[in-house]
């Protein structure tokens, strides 16, 4: 099975993210956001394992694909798992990119990124920071073995003090647990030197609506009819009703202008509140 693989084979309309390569050295996340919609789709999601020779195969597969291509690293997954510091697969593979002249997107909500900032500051690359929550307690539920949002704060801060373009995923929002941070959520990301947000609101599959259910019983009993009975079936996920969306996002989006910090919305159809070139922030990458 190739390691490089095309991101969004299943062409989704309401991606609008340009052409790329995604590429992970693992499988299964150890963060165990309740959220996640890569759990719907990976088996033993939480057990982490690095693919079978994954260096030795992206050598073999990156001769063969055109240098200057755009990858992200990596999509169903976080790069940087407690494994990689003592693995440093991602690192490894870094190498190898930048040595291709890829441009390269990192999606991560580990500070371990900042262990590979001697690379990222030779490549053509940018780092996009998750962030749902500043209350680290509320992190805590939401996504137990994830570092702080603190440290991924921090980690911003200091890749956009190395010059290292630094996108912010506020993703996703979720009405009754962090809608109400939105405002807060933007200030300090903006403030701790992001460059461009994107945002997007959750999305539910059924196995992380029965994690959030229990975890967040009071709230979701609240959703349910938002989402199953005045919401929209989109490409598999039940989405929030149109217009709640378009409220939540548009929020965001007014904040960022506060700031002069360019937006887009993932995944949400509106187009008009996108104020960049590239939705995922990969205009950045010079
Ligand atoms: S970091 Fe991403 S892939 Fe990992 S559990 Fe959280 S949402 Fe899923």
């Amino acid at each position: 099975m190739s390691v490089i693989t095309p991101f969004d084979p299943w062409k989704s309309k309401l991606c609008t993210c340009p052409f790329k390569y995604s590429f992970s050295p693992y499988v299964g996340c150890y963060h165990g956001c309740l959220y996640c919609y890569a759990s719907s789709y990976i088996p033993r999601f939480s057990e982490v394992r690095a693919k079978k020779d994954v260096i030795k195969q992206l050598n073999k597969e990156i001769s063969k694909i055109k240098q200057n291509k755009y990858v992200t690293i990596a999509n169903s997954n976080d790069p940087y798992q407690p494994i990689e510091e003592k693995l440093k697969l991602t690192r490894e593979a870094l190498k190898i990119f930048s040595s291709h002249e890829f441009k390269i997107m990192i999606v991560t909500k580990s500070s371990l990124v900042l262990r590979d900032l001697d690379i990222l500051k030779k490549s053509r690359a940018a780092v996009s920071i998750t962030i749902t929550t500043l209350d680290e307690n509320k992190a805590k539920r939401l996504e137990p073995n994830a570092p702080s949002p603190e440290k991924r704060l921090k980690a911003i801060k200091i890749l956009s003090e190395n010059n290292i373009p630094t996108i912010a995923r506020i993703d996703p929002i979720i009405p009754l647990i962090n809608d109400e941070e939105i405002d807060n959520l933007v200030k300090s990301v903006a403030e701790a030197g992001a460059n461009h947000i994107v945002s997007s609101t959750y999305k539910v599959k059924l196995d992380s609506w029965k994690r959030m259910k229990k975890e967040f019983p009071a709230e979701m009993e609240k959703l349910k009819y938002l989402y199953f009975g005045k919401g929209e079936r989109i490409n598999g996920y039940y989405y929030l009703p149109k217009e709640y969306r378009y409220k939540l996002m548009k929020k965001v989006w007014e904040n960022t202008k506060k700031f002069n910090i360019t937006f887009a919305a993932c995944r949400e159809g509106f187009l008009n509140l996108n104020s960049a070139k590239t939705c995922d922030g990969s205009h950045l990458i010079l």
